[in-house]
């Protein structure tokens, strides 16, 4: 109810916009565009407030290609690390459980000196973790869960990015309590700012005061590699394990973890994707066709498999990356 829209509302030109009433004999709207409208009506079939003087199609945009109604992801299919410079994700599971989800569930209690940021910063390399961490947000808070990456906004809406983000804001509004991850915020930086980002966080200290720095990283090696180990058995485990496909033995699984030092979470996910699909390319070479193959005769994943895919399935971050974060880590992270 209070909130409060980020961007300056400076008039404008009202043509083309929505108004209080989707008008029935609209020509210019489309069905797929006036059904989404319709949709964010409130009882009264007036549309609210927030969405009125907002072009129709950018609307549409927002709830079709944004907004995830059902982001299907729980924090128990979060695995606490995945690798060796990125530890904390339990931390960060449990800051944002205390920042985010419990305010959402008890806006009673979270007020005053306990109000919450607005805000959140996760960082950290590509497929470790940061959108499955927004998504579980909005499933265990029960709230809409609003993807945007910012990159997009400086290409593929240039000069429309303010326009889309009012949009994306008063949408939101309409369905809270919502979560707005914005993705590749960086992209949002000039080229020169993106090599420091130090620079940029001193440049904009100010506006950020509201903004939690969030990192996954810790640099400190206390965190034995046996544990980074263990996430990535857990997510082999995990994902053999829902298709009824996870055989290995303990021995076997400690094996592709030592092979797969440096991997990420989303590498180690298209490794147990492309190692899942030995099985049936063995089936399919006794002669049976895809068509008329049983399901029951193909065995399950073995660890041939993931030797065969760890020739194709490389990790995505190197090390040099890696200690990027970790710099930036140490001079703003939260988690010492
Ligand atoms: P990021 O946003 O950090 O680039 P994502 O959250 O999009 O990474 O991860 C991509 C995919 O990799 C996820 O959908 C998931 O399957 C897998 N993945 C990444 N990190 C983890 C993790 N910590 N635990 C389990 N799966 C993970």
């Amino acid at each position: 109810g209070n909130f409060v829209p980020p961007i300056r509302n400076n008039g404008g030109s009202t043509s083309n916009m929505t108004s209080r009433v989707i008008g029935k004999n609209d020509d210019s709207m489309g069905d797929s565009t006036r059904k989404c409208l319709e949709m964010l009506c409130g009882p009264d079939g007036e549309l609210p407030e927030k969405l009125r003087n907002l072009e129709p199609r950018l609307i549409e945009h927002v709830s079709n290609e944004i907004m995830d109604k059902d982001p299907n992801v729980r924090w128990d299919d979060i695995a606490n690390s995945c690798q060796p410079a990125i530890a904390g994700l339990e931390h960060a599971k449990k800051c944002v459980t205390e920042m985010v989800i419990w305010p959402l569930l008890r806006p009673d209690i979270f007020r005053g000196c306990r109000s919450p940021g607005r805000g959140l910063l996760l960082f950290g390399p590509p497929g470790t973790g940061k959108t499955m961490i927004g998504k579980a947000i909005a499933g265990e808070a029960k709230a809409t869960f609003f993807y945007i990456s910012a990159s997009s906004l400086t290409s593929k809406w240039i000069g429309e990015g303010e326009k889309l983000v009012r949009a994306l804001f008063g949408v939101a509004c309409c369905r809270q309590p919502a979560v707005i991850f914005v993705d590749e915020i960086d992209s949002l930086l000039s080229q020169e700012q993106q090599t420091d980002l130090k620079n940029w966080m001193k440049q904009h200290g100010g506006d950020l005061q509201n903004v939690y720095i969030f990192p996954f990283l810790h640099q400190e090696s206390h965190c034995s590699m046996v544990y980074f180990k263990e996430a990535r058995a857990w997510i082999i485990r995990n994902l053999l394990e829902k298709d009824g496909l996870f055989k290995l033995t303990e021995e076997e699984t400690n094996i592709v973890c030592k092979l797969t030092e440096g991997y990420s979470g989303s590498d180690m996910k298209n490794l147990v994707k492309d190692a899942s699909m030995g099985p049936l390319r063995e089936a399919l070479q006794q002669g049976v066709g895809i068509t008329k193959l049983n399901k029951e005769d193909m065995r399950p994943v073995i660890l041939k498999d993931f030797e065969t895919a760890l020739q194709e399935v490389r990790p995505s971050v190197s090390s040099s990356e890696l200690g990027t974060y970790e710099e930036w880590n140490r001079q703003f992270g939260s988690l010492a």
